[in-house]
C-alpha cells in the first residue's frame, strides 16, 4: 500500500504514445520497474503507456512533473532484453520513442486491458484411457490417433489438440467412453521445455549433419543456411529446435506473412511433445493475447510467428530461426520501417545466442556476410530426398504462335503434364483481369486520378481499380479521348488468365492465388487446401506462390510473362527477379517425379535467366554484389530514404531542399535529391524522395538522429519520414 503521508517521491521514464523522440518524465510515489504499464496524463488525456530503463533528465525539475494517473501491471510485460531491443530499434530506425515498445505490446495491451490468461481446458486421460489399447477404437481412425497422442502427451491443453487437427466431435466421443476427462484451470505456471518427441527425426545426410552441428552453439552465432529448396533446411531446423529444448531453452521462429499456414504448423508440431505458439495476422485481438501471455509466461516452448513476433517476450531463448530470411514481407513498409531479420540478429546478438537464417534465395545482405566470414555459411547443395532439380528452358516468344499469350509449345507440355493426372503451376505476377482499359484507335489507356499510374481492370466486379490507392470506378465505354467505342481490357492478369486456362482447358481446376481469390488468410488455406485434394489441376498466381509452400504433385512450372520484371530500375529489382524465380522454379519436382520450367520471353539472351538455367543463384547474386560494391550501395555502403508528400508538390519539394542542404553541409553522408517518387502522385499527393548514402551506417545515424528536432513531421502540409535500411529506392 502506497502510504498517503509518503512524500519520497518517485521519477520514472514513460514511452508515451506520440511524436516524441524519447521517453516523458513522470512522478509517483513507488518505484515501478520496467516493463510495465502504466496511464498517464498528457494535455488533456490521460493514454496508456509502458515506464522504460531510461536514465531521468537531470536538468528537469521535478516539481514541475505530473504524477501517473494509475499503475497497470503487477509484474512487467515486457522483460529487460526486450526493452533494451525496442531502445535499440527506436534508436536505429529514428521513428517516435514509443512505437518500438509499443509494437511489442499486443493491441488489447496496448489499450490498457488486463494482462490475464483466461482459464485454460486440459484435457487428461482417466486411468481407463491410460490403460486402453487405441485400437480397440475400431470405428473412428481419428479417435485412435487422439488417443495415441495422448498416451504420448500425457496431458495437453485443448488449444494444443485443436492445433494438431483434433475437433469438438473426437473429444465429446472419448469423453463418453470415459477415456478422458477434461479440466479448466487458470495456469500461469511456466512449462519446462524437454525436448521430447512425437514424430522421429529423420537421418541427416552428411551436408545435414554438418551444418546442424555448427548451429548447436551456446553464445551469439549468426548462420546463413543457404539451401536449395527441398534440401532439408526445415528438417535442420527441427533438430536445432530440439537441441535446444533438451537443454531446457526455448526457441523463436519467425516466418514470412503468409508462410505461417496450417501445413507448416502441423510439422512442427507432429515432431514435439512441447506446446507451441502461433503469432499471426489471422488471430482475433483475445486470440494474439492468449497466445503472447503464454510466450510470456514460459509455457510455449516454441514461438512461431511472423514478423512482429521478433519482440515477444520469450525466457530463456536460446535459439532464433528465420527462416526465408529474403522474404520483403520481413520488413514493414509504414510506420516503424523495421527489418524483423535485422531485428532478430540484434536480439541474438542480446541474449547471446545462435541465430540461424534459412534461405534458397539469400538477399545481398546476408549473402555477403556469409562470403566474408561475418556470419556461419551452411550450405545443403542436394535435395534431400534426392530429388533432381527441374529442368528450366526458356520459350523464346518472338518465334512462336501463341493464344492469348501462351505459346504453343507451352500449351503442349500443360496438356501432358495434366493428361498424367500431375498439377501445372502458372506463375503470372499480375492480379487483376487485365492491366489496363485501352483505347484501340488512339492508345487511350485509364489512369487513376490522384495518382500517376494505370487503373487495372477488374472483371468480376466490372470496375476500374488503382493498386495503389484503392479509387475505383466503372469503366467508360466510350474513349474520352476520340469518342471511339473500340475500347476494351488490354493484357492479362490472374482473373483473366483464370478464364482462359478453363477455357483452354475443360474440366481442370484451376486454383487461384493472388490477393483478390486469396484475400484473407482463410481463403488462403482453403485454397492450399484444395491443391492437395485434386489430382490434375492448374495452379495460377501471382508471387505468393514463391513463399515456401510444398505443392507435392506440381510436376510443371510455367512462367507467363517475366519480361516487365527485366527493366525495372529500382535498387534490388534484379534481385528480387532472380530470388522470384529461383523460387518460383523451385515450386516444381518436390514430390516423387522430376520437375519441369518453362519461361516465356521475348528476351532469352538476359543474363537474368542464366544462373537458373544452371541452378546457380549464387554466381549471379555474385555479380549483382560486383555492381553494389562500384557504388557504394548495400551491403558496401548504408542508405536512408527521406520521402515526402504533400499536396503541393513545390512545398515537399522545398522542404527536401532544405534537408538536402542540411545534410550535406555535414560532410558526412552523400546526398541525391529531391527526386520524384517512381510513383510520383499517389492518392492525390505529390511524393519526392531523398537518398542519403554513408560510407558507415554511424555517419548515416549521426546525421539523420537530429533531423527531427530540426523538421517537424507533419508542419505545413507536408509530411515526410525517414527510412532506413529502405527495400526500395522507390
Ligand atoms: P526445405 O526446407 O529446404 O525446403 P525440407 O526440410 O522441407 O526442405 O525437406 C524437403 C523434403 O525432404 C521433405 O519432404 C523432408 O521430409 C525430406 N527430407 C529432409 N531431410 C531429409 C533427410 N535427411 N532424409 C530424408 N528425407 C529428408
Ligand atoms: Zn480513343
Ligand atoms: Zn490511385
Amino acid at each position: 500500500m502506497t502510504s498517503l503521508f509518503n512524500d519520497t517521491v518517485h521519477r520514472i521514464q514513460v514511452a508515451v504514445p506520440g511524436p516524441f523522440s524519447g521517453p516523458l518524465s513522470y512522478i509517483c510515489h513507488s518505484p515501478v520497474p520496467a516493463g510495465t504499464r502504466v496511464r498517464v496524463p498528457l494535455g488533456s488525456r490521460t493514454l496508456v503507456g509502458l515506464v522504460v530503463d531510461e536514465p531521468a533528465d537531470a536538468d528537469l525539475n521535478s516539481e514541475k512533473l505530473k504524477p501517473i494517473a494509475q499503475v497497470l501491471d503487477d509484474h512487467p510485460q515486457l522483460s529487460s532484453d526486450i526493452l533494451s531491443l525496442a531502445n535499440w530499434m527506436s534508436r536505429y530506425y529514428l521513428h517516435e520513442y514509443s512505437s518500438s515498445f509499443l509494437l511489442a505490446l499486443p493491441g488489447l495491451l496496448r489499450k490498457g486491458d488486463m494482462a490475464q490468461l483466461p482459464a485454460e481446458t486440459w484435457i487428461q486421460l482417466t486411468v481407463q484411457g491410460e490403460a486402453v489399447d487405441p485400437l480397440q477404437l475400431k470405428r473412428s481412425i481419428k479417435q485412435q490417433q487422439l488417443m495415441t497422442q495422448l498416451q504420448i502427451l500425457k496431458t495437453a491443453s485443448l488449444t494444443h489438440i485443436k492445433q494438431l487437427g483434433y475437433g469438438s466431435a473426437e473429444l465429446a466421443a472419448l469423453e463418453k467412453k470415459q477415456l478422458i476427462k477434461r479440466r479448466d484451470q487458470r495456469n500461469e505456471q511456466s512449462l519446462t521445455p524437454s525436448g521430447e518427441l512425437v514424430e522421429p527425426a529423420l537421418t541427416l545426410n552428411d551436408e545435414q549433419r554438418i551444418a546442424l552441428q555448427q548451429v548447436s552453439q551456446n553464445q551469439f552465432a549468426p548462420f546463413l543456411l543457404e539451401g536449395v529448396t527441398g534440401s532439408g533446411k526445415t528438417e535442420i531446423y527441427l533438430q536445432a529446435i530440439e537441441h535446444c529444448l533438451r537443454k531446457g531453452q526455448r526457441a523463436l521462429v519467425l516466418v514470412p506473412e503468409i508462410g505461417l499456414t496450417p501445413q507448416t504448423l502441423a510439422r512442427f508440431q507432429r515432431r514435439f511433445k512441447d506446446e507451441l505458439v502461433a503469432l499471426h495476422s489471422g488471430l482475433s485481438d483475445k486470440q494474439r493475447l492468449q497466445a503472447w501471455l503464454r510466450a510470456r509466461l514460459g509455457q510455449a516452448a516454441i514461438v512461431i510467428g511472423t514478423r512482429s513476433a521478433v519482440l515477444t517476450p520469450i525466457p530463456n531463448l536460446g535459439l532464433i530461426v528465420v527462416d526465408e530470411e529474403h522474404d520483403l514481407s520481413y520488413k514493414q513498409q509504414d510506420t516503424l520501417r523495421y527489418q524483423a531479420r535485422d531485428v532478430a540478429l540484434k536480439r541474438a546478438q542480446l541474449n547471446n545466442i545462435p541465430i540461424l537464417l534459412g534461405s534458397a534465395t539469400p538477399s545481398l545482405e546476408t549473402l555477403h556476410n556469409a562470403i566474408s566470414g561475418r556470419f556461419g555459411h551452411l550450405q545443403l547443395k542436394a535435395r534431400a530426398a534426392g530429388q533432381e532439380m527441374p529442368t528450366v528452358e526458356t520459350i523464346d516468344m518472338r518465334k512462336q504462335r501463341h493464344r492469348h499469350g501462351l505459346s504453343e509449345r507451352l500449351l503442349l507440355r500443360i496438356k501432358q503434364h495434366l493428361d498424367d493426372n500431375n498439377q501445372v503451376l502458372v506463375f503470372l505476377n499480375r492480379r487483376g483481369y487485365a492491366p489496363s482499359w485501352y483505347c484501340d484507335d488512339c492508345g487511350w489507356i485509364a489512369d487513376c486520378v490522384f495518382c500517376d499510374a494505370h487503373l487495372t481492370h477488374h472483371r468480376q466486379q466490372f470496375a476500374n481499380i488503382c493498386h495503389h490507392c484503392g479509387h475505383r470506378e466503372v469503366p467508360v465505354r466510350q474513349c474520352p479521348n476520340c469518342q471511339s467505342q473500340r475500347i476494351a481490357a488490354m493484357g492479362t492478369g490472374t482473373e483473366r488468365a483464370e478464364e482462359m486456362l478453363v477455357d483452354l482447358f475443360p474440366g481442370i481446376p484451376v486454383i487461384r492465388f493472388d490477393r483478390d481469390a486469396a484475400s484473407t488468410r482463410l481463403k488462403f488455406e482453403k485454397q492450399l487446401q484444395k491443391t492437395e485434394d485434386q489430382g490434375a489441376a492448374l495452379i495460377l498466381g501471382t508471387q505468393m506462390l514463391a513463399k515456401g509452400h510444398h505443392f507435392e504433385r506440381v510436376t510443371l512450372v510455367c512462367i507467363w510473362d517475366i519480361d516487365v520484371g527485366l527493366f525495372s530500375a529500382d535498387l534490388r529489382a534484379r534481385e528480387r527477379m532472380g530470388q522470384l524465380l529461383t523460387q518460383v522454379a523451385g515450386r516444381s519436382g518436390r514430390g516423387e517425379l522430376r520437375g519441369e520450367v518453362l519461361i516465356q520471353t521475348h528476351y532469352p539472351e538476359n543474363p537474368l535467366f542464366t544462373p537458373l538455367l544452371r541452378h546457380d543463384y549464387r554466381s549471379f547474386a555474385a555479380d549483382l554484389l560486383q555492381e553494389r560494391k562500384k557504388t557504394g550501395l548495400p551491403p558496401f555502403g548504408f542508405i536512408a530514404v527521406i520521402r515526402c508528400d504533400s499536396a503541393f508538390a513545390e512545398r515537399a519539394e522545398q522542404l527536401l531542399q532544405e534537408m538536402a542542404s542540411y545534410l550535406m553541409q555535414t560532410g558526412k553522408v552523400r546526398v541525391l535529391g529531391p527526386l520524384p517518387a517512381l510513383l510520383s502522385r499517389r492518392a492525390g499527393k505529390h511524393r519526392f524522395m531523398l537518398i542519403v548514402q554513408a560510407s558507415k551506417r554511424s555517419l548515416l545515424h549521426e546525421t539523420l538522429t537530429p533531423l527531427h528536432q530540426h523538421y517537424p513531421r507533419d508542419a505545413k502540409q507536408v509530411s515526410w519520414h525517414i527510412d532506413i535500411d529502405p527495400a526500395d529506392l522507390a
